[in-house]
């Protein structure tokens, strides 16, 4: 955590492939005026990104102004899943703007109208009709936690105010997502917690080596949870620093437990929909149902939208105008949304995600074999993989270091990758737009392969 590329421009063999120019020092030198406004003028909480401005994106590539291309792992962060500059995103955005119509807040649109109906006829499970728009993914995690609780105070009374959720999720970084979510060096600036924000070990075979329910069960005793006192268990559906999905059949004790106590499983998806795991909605993994899901970053491939999905006798509790926002379904938004979702499904995109995922899998699973120590574990589902750097075999210390200097290596090849996230900031994940094919896949594999083994190398 807290890590910072430095701005040392280092020279760069030349590369020029279909997908991967790099022409330059890395970072370029020029663009050091634009760092430094940047590092003048904003807290220094922006920083972290590997030092690339990135000034256009089309599909699976990533342009700046001085002749260098990058073969995009990263989808920005989990965002282009269409991948970049969509034709008919694009349009969409033109045609709202030129209308004009810029904003009517929550004036009913025709845009909102389009976007709703798409997204709970071809994206929500059959068992959730209602979609609540929002921009970010916090925001709908908030927006989870409020309904989630309104619904337990409606059935059980103030007590029924238990949301548990599992150490290293991660739901956003305002208070009540924060609380939410499971990293505690992310929340210490909250003094007085919410005590009612339960984390218990999330059992994903890694950090939390205990899968059966029963530990589950001995996690919530420990910390003196009364079953009937929960109000709603909240995942994300993969934790974003792992990619690991849990165990079906823990997942489906999970939701039964949950039923017996009439409180609510609500999975967070902002990250992991929208095909980014081979299905539409990744908890479909898992056969079980869900009460609310969080939705975000993919939704759109771009601008800012995020939602939540739910149930009429759920999100129906609250009365005409007390669960709004200023923001709430822009209409550029909204038409710039349902293009994306629509060429989603027009290209197959969340197949393509599926079949592609095999080749992942293959090739995170060579570099975990091939590098069994400093990695501690590795996993992928559909287009999406984390490999977790650890600084001793056998334990689950993070490693930032050699994670850093293997997505610096990657940039400075014309591999996009963000900055390693996860718990101690020690996961390299891989993202790429689900439109990539698979000679860009194996590509971009090639290239992680070289940093691994240049990094590793030096290291001994
Ligand atoms: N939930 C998950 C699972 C996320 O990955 C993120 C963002 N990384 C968020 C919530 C927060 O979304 P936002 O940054 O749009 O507020």
């Amino acid at each position: 955590m807290g890590k910072e590329f430095p701005f040392a421009p280092r020279k760069t063999e030349k590369i020029h492939t279909r997908n991967r120019i790099i022409r330059t020092p890395i970072p370029v030198p020029a663009s050091r005026p634009i760092i430094e406004t940047l590092r003048r003028f904003e807290p220094a909480s922006m920083r972290g990104q590997p030092l690339v401005i990135w000034d256009r994106a089309f599909g699976v590539h990533v342009y700046d102004r001085w002749g260098n291309k990058w073969l995009d792992f990263s989808s920005g962060v989990l965002v282009a899943n269409a991948g970049h500059g969509i034709r008919e995103v694009e349009k969409a955005i033109v045609r709202t703007a030129a209308k004009p119509l810029h904003h009517n807040y929550c004036f009913p649109s025709a845009e909102r109208a389009a976007l709703a109906r798409f997204i709970i006829e071809q994206v929500a499970p059959p068992n959730l009709d209602r979609v609540f728009l929002l921009t970010t993914g916090s925001e709908a995690a908030e927006n989870a936690i409020k309904v989630c609780r309104a619904n337990s105070h409606r059935i059980g009374g103030p007590k029924k105010n238990v949301i548990l959720s599992f150490e290293s999720d991660f739901h956003g970084r305002t208070l009540g997502s924060q609380l939410a979510g499971g990293i505690p060096a992310l929340k210490e600036w909250i003094i007085h917690r919410d005590p009612d924000f339960v984390n218990v070990p999330c059992p994903d075979g890694f950090r939390g080596k205990d899968q059966t329910f029963d530990g589950f069960l001995r996690e919530l005793k420990r910390r003196n949870v009364l079953p009937k006192n929960i109000a709603g268990l909240f995942m994300e559906t993969y934790q974003g620093g792992s990619a690991i999905l849990l165990p079906a059949p823990f997942m489906k004790e999970l939701r039964r437990f949950l039923d017996e106590n009439r409180a609510m499983l609500i999975f967070d998806e902002v990250q992991s929909g929208i095909g980014r795991t081979g299905k539409m909605l990744a908890f479909e993994h898992y056969g079980v149902k869900a009460d609310l899901v969080c939705l975000g970053k993919g939704i759109s491939s771009g601008l800012p939208l995020a939602a939540v999905l739910g149930h009429s006798s759920h999100m129906d509790l609250f009365p005409p105008g007390s669960m709004t926002s200023t923001h709430t379904g822009n209409p550029i938004i909204c038409a710039a949304a349902l293009a994306n979702l629509q060429y989603i499904r027009r290209k197959k995109l969340v197949e393509n995600s599926a079949r592609l995922g095999k080749v992942m899998r293959t090739r995170v699973q060579k570099i975990w074999r091939k590098y069994p120590d400093p990695v501690g574990h590795a996993a992928s589902a559909g287009l999406v993989g984390a490999m977790q750097l650890v600084a001793r075999p056998g334990t689950t210390d993070p490693n930032p270091d050699t994670a850093f200097a293997i997505v610096r290596h990657c940039i400075e090849h014309g591999l996009m990758l963000f900055a390693p996230v996860g718990n101690g900031g020690a996961s390299v994940k891989l993202s790429p737009p689900l439109s990539i094919n698979e000679s860009q896949l194996n590509e971009g594999f090639d290239v992680l392969e070289a940093a691994f083994a240049a990094v590793l190398q030096n290291r001994k």
